[in-house]
């Protein structure tokens, strides 16, 4: 990439790895007996750069991934990830003979799903989804004749099986009782598959906050995401180990305009000045992945140590923020979206909660024209 000369011109992303490191070590001491995290790196590794994030954790010792799709398996594999890679949305028929060519594990979400990759006439490895209760993918668990007939396809190399918990983000009665529900629906099927000469190789069911708080579950692999990355979903969440966030955002001040009382910024003139006012223009905009709802001063950035406050509409490619109270703010500085300044923090989580949604949205949309460098 050209940019390599210099990829901190514009906006990019810092990655932390000791912070990567911490949350690889804090995480695996909270692994049950037997049990290997499987980082989830789908959606470009939650926006922080799937191969740099892989080869990264490789080196550190982790082995199988987690992938959304069969391209991104194919683009680990052509970045030299070895081991296993799961896909664990669908594939179209059409990307059956990548499967097969980049050695991709499928999850297989239905039965007539499997006999259709049976059908294609090549070995391909599968793990069976088991429903136990989500309802998005996978196979009833009441049907364990129709998930054992499955055992005898040809050409599909069973892996495993796994499910995947939908209320473990916090351990209240009612979150308590769906995943008692859940554990105990996954591990009578996997018993009556056993007893039926279907045992599977590997079986889990814990993603980041099924570890951190459901870890008694067990199972093989743990298939952490957001954790990993050292934040949760939620800022407000319960966690029972201190995570470190990789990601920092960082962009530049392109050009700083000094406004008097009443004069006008950005579309619409959505901004006014109520008094003597300076500008600075940012070199990052929605199309990077900054939520537009953070528009008029809901949002805001850090330079030199200080809060800026997002002025007027955040355009595609460049934001205003007030610095009136920044006097040394200069063009060519820069300004932390994302990240740490002086004393003062902005965590992926604020911005998550000033504009409604979760973490894993705020991270997974930041852009391809970000840069993405370890520090
Ligand atoms: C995305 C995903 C995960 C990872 O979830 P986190 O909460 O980010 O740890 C695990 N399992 C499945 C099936 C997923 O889709």
């Amino acid at each position: 990439m050209i940019d390599d000369i210099f990829p901190t011109g514009r906006a990019w992303i810092e990655l932390n790895r000791d912070a990567l490191r911490h949350n690889v070590r804090v995480l695996s001491a909270l692994l049950p007996p037997g049990c290997d995290l499987m980082p989830v790196v789908k959606a470009n590794a939650y926006g922080h750069g799937m191969t740099l994030v892989a080869k990264e954790l490789w080196a550190q010792g982790l082995h199988a991934f987690c992938v959304a799709t069969a391209m991104e398996g194919v683009e680990l594999r052509e970045a030299g990830i070895a081991g296993e890679i799961l896909v664990l949305g669908y594939t179209h028929p059409g990307y059956f003979p990548l499967l097969q060519r980049y050695r991709l594990t499928q999850t297989v979400p239905e039965p007539a799903y499997a006999e259709a990759l049976s059908q294609a006439g090549f070995p391909i490895r599968v793990q069976l989804k088991l429903d136990t209760g989500m309802h998005r993918l996978g196979m009833d668990v009441r049907e364990t004749d129709r998930i054992a007939a499955l055992f005898d396809l040809p050409n599909l190399e069973i892996m495993g099986a796994f499910t995947h918990l939908c209320a473990d983000t916090s351990t209240s009665p009612h979150d308590k009782a769906i995943t008692a529900a859940q554990a105990a629906a996954f591990r009578s099927t996997l018993d009556a598959l056993a007893a039926k000469g279907c045992a599977v190789p590997k079986a889990h069911l814990l993603a980041s906050y099924g570890l951190l708080n459901y870890p008694e579950l067990g199972g093989d692999y743990a298939r952490t995401g957001i954790a990993l990355y050292g934040l949760l979903s939620e800022k407000g969440d319960a966690c029972p180990v201190e995570l470190c966030p990789v990601l920092s955002l960082k962009a530049r001040i392109a050009q700083i305009h000094v406004l008097a009382a009443g004069d006008k910024a950005g579309y619409d003139h959505a901004f006014c000045a109520q008094q003597e006012t300076c500008l600075a223009t940012l070199t990052i905009g929605y199309a990077d992945g900054l939520p537009r709802s953070l528009s008029e001063g809901v949002g805001e950035v850090l330079i030199h140590g200080h809060k800026a406050p997002i002025a007027g509409r955040i355009c595609m490619d460049q934001t205003l923020v007030d610095v009136t109270n920044i006097p040394q703010a200069a063009p060519g500085d820069e300004a932390i979206l994302i990240g740490t300044s002086g004393s003062l923090t902005i965590t992926a989580g604020d911005m998550a909660e000033k504009t409604s949604t979760l973490t894993n949205e705020i991270l997974s949309r930041l852009g391809p024209r970000l840069n993405r460098i370890w520090v």
